[in-house]
This record gives C-alpha cells, structure tokens and sequence, in this order.
C-alpha cells in the first residue's frame, strides 16, 4: 500500500514537535497536524508559564536540537528549597552536593516553543497547519485521518498515527479511549515577580494550608510564581489589585527572598489529573498531555511528555533498522509497556504530592513535617529525591 506518510503526528506542541524533530533524519516521512498558526501559538499568554525542566529533559531536547538555542534563555536550578507554611521542616538540596552543573533549569514555554519551530522549520518534516483532525479510521494496514485545512477537506493516510495533541485531544475522543478524571477543585494562579533578593538560583516549593506554592528561578532576581489554590479562593485572588495579590503572596511566602514585587498579570490554569485509559490502539499512539495531564505542583507534565518522545524515538528508530512495520498493534503494546511503570509513579508521587500538601489538618501537616526534617538529615534519602528530580530515575533512551 502506498502511505502519504510513514508517521503522522496530531498536535504540534512541545511534545509533538520535539518528535516530529526526533525523527526528522530518519528514512520516515512525517507530517504533522497543528490546529493553531505558528505566530499565535507562540503569542499565546499561555507561553509565559515557566516550565521546571529536570536535567533528563534538558538531554533529550539537546538530542532532537532544541537545547542548543533554548539554555542561552534558560535559568539554572542550583539549589531546591522545600518549605511548610508555619512549621519548621525544610528539605534542601544542592547541585553542587550533587556534582551537577545545574538539577535542572526553568524556561518559559515560550522559549521551547520558538525553538522547536525554528528546528521544525529547517527540517524536512511536512507542517499541515492551521488544520484539525475531524475524523480517524485505523485499520490493520493503515490509518486515515480526514483533516480540515480552511475551508477544505483533505483525506491522509499513514502507517503510525500519534496522538500528541493535549490535554483535551480530539484523537483520543475520534477513537473512544476513556479516561479518568480527578478534578483536584483548584486552579494554579501564574505570574511573575521581582525579588529584593537573589535567591542564588534557588527553586522553592512552600506548601501552604490552601496549597502548594512553586517560586522558579527566571535570572537572579525575578521568579515566576505557581500558585494553587481552590478554585473559589483563586477567583477572590485573580479579581484582586496588585497591591493586595502581592501583599497576600509575600505573606504566604514569607521573606526567603525579601520584598517581592508583581512583574507580570495573573493568569489562571484549573487543575485536573488527567488519564487516558489506553496508550496504544490500533496504529495509534498517544503521548503527552493527550495521555496524561498532572497537576504542575511538581513540574512533571512536560518531562513525563519529553520522556514518551524519547522512548517512541528510540523504539521507532531500532524498528526501522529490522525494517519492520512501525504501525504495528503488538510493537505499540510493547511501547505502552516500557512507559507505564514511570507514568504510574509520576502519577503516585504528584497526586499525593497534592493530597498530602493541601490539608492543615493537624496530624497530617504534623507527620509531613516530620518528614522533611527527616528527609533533610537523611543523605541517602535526599540523594534519591534529587537524582528523581534531576530525572535520572530513568535511563535517558538514545534516538539521534
Ligand atoms: C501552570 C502550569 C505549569 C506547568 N509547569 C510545568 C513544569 O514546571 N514542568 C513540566 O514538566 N510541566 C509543567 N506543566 C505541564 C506542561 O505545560 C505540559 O505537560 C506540556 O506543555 C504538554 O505538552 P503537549 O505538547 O503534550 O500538549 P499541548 O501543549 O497542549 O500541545 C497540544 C498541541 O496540539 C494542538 N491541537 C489540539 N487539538 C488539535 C487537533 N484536533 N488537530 C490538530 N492539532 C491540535 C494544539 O494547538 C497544541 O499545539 C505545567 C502546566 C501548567 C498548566
């Protein structure tokens, strides 16, 4: 049969086109489907988030050629502060204790963005875009997908279909895979702000009775803040001057940094714990938030989504090489296994994360405070956290 393309990919994002580059120098034709033009992708006020990136994910952008030009726009993490608002447990780590460099970095979202655009754009990877997948049938020789580009209906088939097309993906709707939903009722208020003082590249997370509160370094005195809070809590904050927000962040913050100054509007993300039921179906494969959406208290989403690319990449890679079909339900199957077991435990550690952090019912924040304390003096333990930090927990797969 003859494919228009080997690999189609739905979603041009940070998942979807970091894949898109991890296969560009391959045999594989690849085209991908981006619903959203290029210039308003990267407008967008969603691109202001700054993304906590582990040092793992920082390798795997550098394999598909985004790094190189993103670190210049990039802050070092050099040390992680974990605090609870009104007791005394603190967590510290340090990447010089760690003989790293950095234990990861923070970029915007705009930053990887650009970047990737850049490199899909000197690539010889088809963008269809502005078009949206209307509908999808996978068979067991190919897949067709109709698309509509403007005001016309286009018809494609391809060998392998991945579904990389967010939180709220079409693909996964077209082909009926369900999904469990846990709505946490909170919302993560974004923005950034000037500090009195330098935190030395300093990444703190405070957890507070309401819930967690993330300060990421940018440079050496400006931060970007995700704060969550219940939903009807975040309303009250969203609709607040700045004098007031500002005054009710310092004093959930405290001085760890001095006086704290709003640098940037506010801007809201509802927070849910998003999974699909299934990864693999026929010739099709889902990644990214289109697989998994996670609450961002622990800045996992993106690097969970980096590390499907760079497992899809290297498996797709080595099937090649046997010239084998690259569609197939069982390689797919094989595929979902290998990432399972990182995807339930991102998933074990961010929702209890949430639940265990979003309670000031005494014996609870008593216990969690135990732990820091025990936490920080334990060196093994402490070790463990940063290396999961870091994302070395996971064999970081070779495409290039
Ligand atoms: C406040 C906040 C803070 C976060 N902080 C962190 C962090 O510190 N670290 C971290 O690792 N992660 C973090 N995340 C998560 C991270 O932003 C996401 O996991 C990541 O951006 C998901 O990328 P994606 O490419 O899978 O999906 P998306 O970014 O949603 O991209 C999907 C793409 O598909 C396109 N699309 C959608 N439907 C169609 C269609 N029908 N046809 C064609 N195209 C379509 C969209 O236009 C879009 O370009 C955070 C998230 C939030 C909200």
């Amino acid at each position: 049969m003859n494919y228009d393309y080997d690999v189609l990919i739905v979603g041009g994002g940070l998942v979807g086109g970091s894949l898109a580059l991890a296969l560009a120098d391959t045999a594989l034709r690849i085209g991908v489907i981006e619903a959203v033009p290029e210039d308003k992708r990267i407008a967008s006020s969603a691109g202001d988030r700054a993304l906590a990136l582990a040092w793992g994910s920082a390798q795997i952008l550098g394999q598909v050629g985004v790094w190189q030009g993103a670190e210049k726009k990039a802050a070092p993490i050099r040390h992680i502060h974990v605090s609870d608002q009104g007791y005394f447990g603190k967590l510290r780590m340090s990447a010089e204790r760690e003989g790293v460099p950095a234990l990861g970095y923070v970029a915007t979202a705009r930053t990887l963005e650009e970047e990737v655009a850049l490199r899909l754009s000197q690539s010889p990877v088809t963008m269809i875009c502005p078009a949206s997948v209307i509908g999808l049938k996978a068979g067991s020789e190919a897949v067709h997908v109709s698309l509509r580009e403007g005001n016309e209906s286009i018809n494609l088939t391809a060998r392998l279909l991945v579904a990389a097309d967010g939180g709220n993906s079409t693909v996964r709707k077209l082909l009926e895979i369900g999904q469990s939903i846990r709505d946490y009722g909170q919302t993560a208020i974004v923005t950034e702000v000037n500090t009195g003082k330098s935190g030395d590249f300093t990444a703190y997370e405070r957890f507070t009775p309401v819930g967690p509160l993330a300060f990421l370094p940018v440079a050496k005195k400006r931060y970007s803040v995700v704060w969550t809070q219940k939903a009807d809590d975040a309303a009250e904050l969203l609709a607040m001057p700045d004098s007031a927000f500002t005054d009710r962040l310092q004093s959930a913050f405290g001085y760890w940094l001095g006086k704290i100054a709003l640098a940037s509007r506010r801007q809201a993300f509802p927070l849910k714990l998003i999974r699909a039921e299934r990864m693999a179906d026929e010739r099709v494969v889902l990644i990214g938030n289109a697989m998994h959406q996670l609450h961002p208290v622990a800045g996992q989403g993106l690097n969970l989504g980096l590390r499907d690319v760079a497992m899809l990449a290297e498996m797709l890679v080595a099937r090649l090489a046997f010239g084998e079909d690259i569609g197939e339900r069982t390689f797919l199957e094989r595929y979902a296994q290998a990432r399972q077991a990182d995807l339930d435990r991102v998933i074990r550690f961010t929702d209890s994360t949430v639940r265990i952090f979003s309670t000031d019912f005494a014996p609870v924040a008593l216990a969690r405070n135990a732990g820091l304390l025990a936490l920080d003096r334990f060196l093994p333990g402490k070790r463990l956290l940063a290396q999961y930090a870091m994302g070395l927990g996971n064999r970081i797969p070779r495409f290039g």
